[in-house]
């Protein structure tokens, strides 16, 4: 099995060491995992998002959590878990020139665009929870989508994580949201991105994966490639619900994932997890 994305004590918001992690990985089966952790963000956007400042690494551990991912490759080369450096980035319009500049720095792997921002606005997190009400459902899916589709032209990830987070807290509108699902997958498709299948939503109130069938399905038809990754916030959810992932996958009409290793993609077959 793979695990694309997993986040560890350095957010802040998340508990466990990589050690950890990859231990947690090779008892769950899991040969192939990558760690992306929240990059730091940029210092202005910290100072005006309520809660950012424990959204993410603070900007100057970006050196030590690379090194720490290094050593615990080399913990995972001794038990069979192959471990991947990677890094989870705010694709929104105020953090992509940090992230860019961030990511010249260090041989990531992979790199997971994300939209939790909507202007100063954390959307998933339970603290700022209230605010859904100063939102019509239908003009907060039809923004949220609209920042993930630019998020993904913008060309910084190698794969875009959680795509449908903005079900999190679920009241998904009335009227279909087919002609959002479809603008997202063909931006994917122009943009090169993948799609991330991501169980933590599982864990989450709207009890469903990341993305939902539809949209994966709108993904599929256009061939845009996924990956798999947990989310896990703690060592016990390494490789949670993969089981679940490739079913959905396969409901999608997907036969293989990728993995990427130094940003290159390698397509891996499901009935080879
Ligand atoms: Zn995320
Ligand atoms: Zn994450």
């Amino acid at each position: 099995m793979i695990d694309l994305h997993v986040h560890t004590w350095r957010c802040r918001h998340a508990e466990g060491t990589p050690d950890q992690y990859v231990a947690a990985a090779a008892e769950r089966g899991v040969s192939v995992l990558a760690f992306t952790e929240h990059l730091p963000l940029p210092a202005a956007l910290v100072q005006s998002v309520p809660g950012a400042a424990g959204y993410a690494m603070p900007a100057e551990e970006l050196a030590e959590y690379v090194a720490e991912v290094a050593r615990a490759a080399a913990l995972g080369r001794e038990l069979g878990v192959e471990v991947l450096l990677g890094a989870e980035i705010d694709a929104v319009p105020q953090a992509r020139d940090h992230a860019a500049a961030l990511l010249a720095q260090h041989p990531f792997d992979l790199v997971s665009g994300s939209v939790h921002l909507i202007d100063e606005w954390a959307f998933d997190d339970p603290a700022h929870r209230v605010r859904y009400a100063q939102w019509r459902t239908a003009e907060l899916w039809e923004r949220y989508f609209h920042d993930l589709a630019e998020a993904a032209r913008s060309g910084l990830a190698d794969v875009m994580a959680h795509p449908d987070l903005i079900k999190k807290f679920c009241g998904a509108p009335e009227n279909s949201v087919t002609h959002l699902f479809e603008s997202a997958a063909e931006a994917f498709a122009e943009a090169g991105v993948a799609v991330e299948v991501n169980t933590s939503g599982l864990r989450k109130p709207c009890r469903e994966i990341y993305p939902s069938l539809e949209l994966l399905s709108a993904m599929r038809r256009r061939a845009v490639p996924a990956t798999i990754g947990s989310d896990a916030h703690c060592p016990g959810d390494v490789g949670a619900d993969s089981s679940l992932a490739v079913a959905l996958l396969e409901q999608a009409g997907y036969r293989s994932v990728i993995v990427f290793r130094a940003r290159v993609p390698e397509e891996v077959g499901l009935h080879e997890l």
